[in-house]
């Protein structure tokens, strides 16, 4: 066990065992892609790995590079990857239409489309049963805010600090984290205070941070809004999880402006909070629109935005086409996506691990200063790097390094925050507690190394 834990004689966990072997790699080399990428492909500012992997297969929660070293994906892909990678009730189901056919769009009838639907319909409470769908979180976005618009007449929205809600013209103005906004007009969008136990100026003290919202609304706006948005756990920022109680308080008062309320449920959808099937609902309240992709489709190009059949009738007016969204191999492999996690119990299997893992972390954080706060529920995961807890400075150069540390080790975390110094673990919902005892001490390892 100590051998395990990593630290007695200094030497590095050891990764669990897992029965897949990589197919050998024919490929060009990855120094040889990075370099057709820089010729060929279109800059960007570099956010992730400085060396990127050359990936090159995917297995369940893991992933292999082109010698065929293994990493665990704590990542899932960028939280893509819901039920593993290439899990194979998927693939078949992707195969399988893909054989038959490959694109229609609405205009023509395909059975994968409305059963699709139909299945994603039953997942949602209340009255939200009518879905429409797209490609990605970012058009969800675009789209659930043109319908809160069009539906109260109204033009402002109201959208979160710290949030990340998509990089089109619309949806840039949503998002509230510099590193990701263009300087473009970005009208009738007010941000509020993000409700951030951990940094937020109020703690977790939803009343205030709604008091503000009701102050916004007053003073910023027409006193009536078109809608306001919000992730239950803040992805991109930093695996937030909002103040309790806080969107059933703010949600009162924006109906109460007239607006809509809109869950944004790209990341902590499909039950890996572990606690409920969807993020809003560990704040028990139920929205008017919800949007979703990512691991909606387990890394297919889907997304979806679900409302109530009265909000959906606003779209009558207008059309609402999409070339690609559901089209039937999205659409089947959606389908499968849903199977696999009731078949495979993974919801209940992400609180369980979750927990696990938390617990795990949390004892971590008693032993190394630089862990300044670990939270989220089931496979939602952050970790959030401090060089002083006091002031809660943000481990900037500190995280890079041990992220680097922790590929090395074959773990692969996802990074967040504004300052980039939170990882954020949210891996495939089929990842199991060896895993998340690996994760923990390769972090013990890195970290006592610093
Ligand atoms: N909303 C949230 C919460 C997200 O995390 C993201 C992407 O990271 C988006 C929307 C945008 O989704 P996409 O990248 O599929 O456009």
């Amino acid at each position: 066990l100590i051998l395990r834990r990593g630290l007695a004689g200094g030497a590095p966990p050891a990764p669990p065992p897992f029965d897949h072997q990589p197919r050998p790699y024919a490929g060009i080399s990855g120094d040889e892609i990075l370099r057709k990428r820089k010729t060929f492909l279109g800059p960007s500012l570099f956010y992730y790995y400085q060396n990127p992997l050359n990936i090159v297969e995917g297995k369940m929660q893991y992933l292999y590079d082109e010698n065929g070293k293994r990493y665990l994906d704590c990542f899932a892909g960028i939280v893509t990857v819901s039920c593993g990678h290439c899990h194979p009730d998927v693939v078949n189901a992707v195969v399988e239409q893909t054989k038959l056919l490959q694109h229609t769009t609405t205009i023509y009838l395909h059975h994968a489309i409305v059963e699709f639907a139909e299945a994603l319909a039953s997942k949602m409470p209340g009255n939200l049963k009518v879905v429409y769908f797209v490609n990605s979180g970012t058009e969800a976005n675009e789209l659930a805010m043109m319908m809160a618009r069009l539906y109260t007449g109204n033009l402002s929205m109201i959208a979160l600090r710290n949030a990340y809600h998509g990089g089109s013209a619309g949806t840039i103005g949503l998002t509230a984290l510099h590193t990701w906004k263009y300087p473009i007009p970005q009208g009738e969008i007010h941000h509020v205070m993000d409700p951030n136990p951990y940094r937020g100026a109020f703690g977790s003290d939803a009343v205030r941070y709604a008091k503000e919202v009701e102050d916004h609304i007053a003073y910023g706006t027409p006193g009536r809004v078109a809608g306001f948005i919000a992730e239950t756990f803040q992805g991109v920022g930093g695996a937030v999880e909002l103040a309790p109680g806080y969107l059933k308080l703010v949600y009162d008062k924006v109906r109460n402006a007239g607006g809509v309320c809109i869950a944004d449920e790209v990341q902590s959808g499909f039950g890996r909070t572990g606690s409920h099937y969807w993020g809003f609902q560990t704040q028990d309240v139920i929205p008017d629109i919800v949007t979703m992709a990512k691991g909606i489709g387990n890394g297919l190009p889907l997304g979806a935005v679900v409302t109530t059949p009265e909000i959906a009738q606003v779209m009558s007016q207008k059309i609402q086409f999409n070339t690609f969204g559901g089209n039937p191999v999205c659409s089947a492999g959606g389908l499968a996506v849903l199977n696999v996690l009731d078949k495979e119990k993974r919801q209940a299997h992400c609180a369980d691990v979750g927990s696990h893992l938390i617990e795990r972390l949390k004892s971590l954080q008693q032993k190394h200063e630089i862990i300044g706060d670990v939270r989220g529920r089931g496979l939602m995961l952050g970790v959030e790097l401090v060089t002083d807890r006091k002031e809660k400075t943000p481990a900037k150069a500190e995280t890079a390094v041990l992220f680097e540390k922790l590929k090395d080790l074959g773990v692969l975390v996802g990074k967040g925050g504004l300052h980039g110094n939170v990882f954020r673990i949210k891996p495939p919902m089929c990842f199991t507690k060896a895993d998340a005892d690996f994760v923990v001490d390769a972090m013990d390892y890195a970290m006592s190394g610093m």
